[in-house]
C-alpha cells in the first residue's frame, strides 16, 4: 500500500482509504467489522466517518471494530449534520463542535480522533468561531488535525487566512465530491489546493459503484448493490450519457490491460494533491480489489486521451 502525505502535514494516509456511510444503514456491526478488520490487513489506514452516518451508529460499529487497533488507523470523522433535533442541532458553531466531539469520541470508544472535518460550510457560524473551538480541541489533545469537506475554493482560501492571521491551527485537508464523472473541484479547489498544500480525500470517488462497471445499459441494478436499493440515485445515475463514457473509459483500461476499477482509482491518485481515496466498501472482496487499483501510474499521454473521453472535463 502507497501512503501519502495528508497536504502539508506530517500525517501519512494509505492512497486507497474507506468510507463508511454504509455502516449502520445497509450494514450491521459483523459485516462493518469484517470491512474494517480487512482494511486493516491490507494496510488501509485511512477510515472516515462522520457523527451523523447511520445516526450514529457508523461510528458505533468502527470504535467495537477497533478495539484493540486503535493505533492502525487514521480516524476521520465530521461535525455539522445534525443527529438530534433542536435549534443548536446543525452547524459548526463553538457549542456544535465542543458537543459533538465529545460524543463522537464516546460512540468511536476512543479519546482521540486523528482528523476532525468540518462536513458543510456553516453560513450562521464566523469561521473564526469554528476555528478557534477546533484549536481548542487538537490543545486539549482531543484532535490531532483538522479538515473541512464541501467547502468552495474561496471558503478554504478564507479559513486558511483566519488560521494564519490569528495563529490557530489550520486545515490540512477537503473532502470534495469527486470523480471522474464530477469534475467541479478542478476549476478552483484542487488549483487552490495544489497551491496551498492542502490534501484532497474525494468522496463518491466510484460514483456510488458506477465506475466499477457492475452496473450495464439496459440492465436492472444487480440485487444488493447500492443502486439496486436506491430508485433516485439509479435514475440519476444510470443514464445514457453516463453509459456512453464508461463504455469508451472501459474501452480504453481494457486496450491497456486495466480494469475500470483501477482507471477510477489511479486517475484520481494521478494528481499529487489527493492524499487518499475514500471508497466506501461492502464486501471484503471489494476491499481486496481496490487496495490492488491504486498501481496503474498514468502517463500525460494516458490523461490527455482519458480528458477527451469525459469531454475534456471541467
Ligand atoms: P463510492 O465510494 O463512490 O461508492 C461506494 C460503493 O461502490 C460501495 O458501496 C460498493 O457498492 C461499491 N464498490 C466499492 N468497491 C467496489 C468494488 N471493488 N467492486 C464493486 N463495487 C464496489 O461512494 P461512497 O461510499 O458513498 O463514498 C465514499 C465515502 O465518502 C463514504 O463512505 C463517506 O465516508 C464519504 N462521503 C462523504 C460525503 C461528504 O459530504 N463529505 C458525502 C458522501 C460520502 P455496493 O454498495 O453496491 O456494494
Amino acid at each position: 500500500m502507497e501512503y501519502r502525505r495528508l497536504g502539508s502535514s506530517g500525517l501519512k494516509v494509505s492512497a486507497v482509504g474507506l468510507g463508511t456511510n454504509n455502516f449502520g444503514g445497509r450494514m450491521d456491526p459483523p459485516a462493518s467489522a469484517r470491512v474494517v478488520h480487512q482494511a486493516i490487513d491490507l494496510g488501509i489506514n485511512c477510515v472516515d466517518t462522520a457523527n451523523s452516518y447511520g445516526s450514529g451508529l457508523s461510528e458505533e460499529y468502527i470504535g467495537r471494530a477497533i478495539k484493540g487497533k486503535r493505533h492502525d488507523v487514521i480516524l476521520a470523522t465530521k461535525v455539522y449534520s445534525p443527529v438530534s433535533d433542536g435549534p443548536n442541532s446543525r452547524g459548526a458553531s463553538r457549542l456544535s463542535v465542543m458537543r459533538e466531539v465529545e460524543d463522537s469520541l464516546r460512540r468511536l470508544d476512543t479519546d482521540f480522533i486523528d482528523l476532525y472535518q468540518v462536513h458543510f460550510h456553516d453560513v450562521d457560524t464566523p469561521i473564526e468561531e469554528t476555528l478557534r473551538a477546533m484549536d481548542d480541541l487538537v490543545h486539549q489533545g482531543k484532535v490531532r488535525y483538522i479538515g473541512c469537506s464541501n467547502f468552495d475554493g474561496w471558503q478554504v482560501c478564507e479559513a486558511i487566512w483566519t488560521s494564519r492571521s490569528l495563529h490557530l491551527e489550520p486545515f490540512v485537508s477537503v473532502q470534495p465530491h469527486y470523480s471522474m464523472l464530477v469534475r467541479d473541484v478542478e476549476r478552483e479547489l484542487i488549483p487552490f489546493c495544489k497551491a496551498y498544500n492542502i490534501g484532497v480525500l474525494p468522496y463518491f470517488p466510484l460514483a456510488s459503484g458506477f465506475l466499477t462497471g457492475k452496473y450495464r445499459r439496459g440492465e436492472a441494478p444487480p440485487q444488493g448493490t447500492r443502486l439496486a436499493g436506491n430508485e433516485r440515485a439509479a435514475e440519476r445515475t444510470l443514464t445514457d450519457a453516463n453509459f456512453d463514457v464508461l463504455e469508451g473509459l472501459e474501452e480504453f483500461a481494457a486496450e491497456r490491460g486495466h480494469s475500470m476499477l483501477e482507471l477510477a482509482f489511479s486517475w484520481l491518485l494521478a494528481n499529487p494533491v489527493v492524499s487518499s481515496v475514500i471508497a466506501g466498501a461492502t464486501k471484503t472482496e471489494q476491499l481486496d480489489a481496490n487496495a490492488k487499483a491504486a498501481d496503474w501510474h498514468l502517463t500525460a499521454e494516458d490523461l490527455a486521451e482519458v480528458d477527451r473521453i469525459l469531454g475534456n472535463g471541467a
